[in-house]
């Protein structure tokens, strides 16, 4: 069976509507979006991976935990058990933080999950990425554009080895976080999620390449779990001793 990445894994993406229609990068997508920035008004669904966040925090100037702090929430996947951040909506209206007079203020950063809209991807377990079409009434028909004319457009295609990673490296933190959650005590399991959550969002340096900084974040995470795990055994031999 096909293992898929799931939106709460902690990546950007569009959730991938059962019926959706696969695409090929050479079959036809004739959208063209309008600019009406409907697709950004009163949504709480858009996810970010750590690549999008650093992408802000470089476009902002601003370390990631202060992007996050200012523009998202966190939360816990609910099947993944990982740490997963959200745009949150602006307080007053509800809409996106970052529309500014009906367009996005940071377009040449937006998160995977805006680029996409309104195409839904997919990234399996060997790392191979589909596209879908998924049903819109927005934008207007272009004639003989394809698919990767619109990857292209919106630098979908230029981030792709980044969101490959990204999904694997969940996959893999995902099955880990099952395991250390039964290994674990509630409270280390807490602070083994707070040390995913440094790794993979915040630990970064925006002025630096993100990928390398994700490598050796993934190691520092998988060391930290290491640490929490000779922690639980001590404290089982303290208190099985008599
Ligand atoms: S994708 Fe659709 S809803 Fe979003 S701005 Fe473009 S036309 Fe409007
Ligand atoms: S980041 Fe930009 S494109 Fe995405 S929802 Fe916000 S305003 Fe819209």
């Amino acid at each position: 069976m096909r293992r898929q990445m799931q939106p709460d894994l902690g990546r950007a993406g569009e959730q991938v509507q059962s019926g959706a229609l696969e695409l090929g990068l050479l079959q036809p997508f004739p959208f063209a979006c309008r600019g009406c920035g409907d697709c950004c008004r009163g949504r709480e669904d858009i996810l970010l991976s750590g690549y999008d966040l650093w992408r802000i925090a470089r476009r902002l100037n601003l370390p990631p935990q202060v992007v996050a702090r200012g523009y998202c929430r966190e939360y816990i996947g609910r099947e993944s058990r990982l740490p997963v951040l959200r745009l949150a909506p602006a307080k007053r209206g509800g809409n996106c933080s970052f529309l500014v007079g009906g367009r996005c203020s940071i377009h040449d950063a937006e998160p995977l999950a805006c680029a996409l809209y309104p195409l839904g991807q997919e990234i399996d377990s060997e790392g191979q990425i589909r596209y879908y079409l998924q049903p819109v009434s927005c934008g207007r028909v272009q004639p003989g554009a394809l698919l990767a004319d619109h990857l292209k457009q919106y630098g979908i295609d230029a981030r792709e080895e980044m969101d490959r990673r990204w999904a694997l490296a969940c996959m893999a933190l995902a099955d880990h976080a099952a395991l250390w959650k039964k290994e674990l005590e509630p409270v280390l399991f807490r602070r083994m999620q707070a040390k995913m959550a440094q790794g993979l969002y915040y630990e970064y340096d925006p002025r630096e390449e993100f990928l390398p900084q994700l490598e050796e974040n993934l190691c520092w995470i998988y060391a930290q779990a290491e640490k929490l795990q000779q922690m639980q055994k001590r404290r089982t031999i303290k208190k099985i001793e008599p």
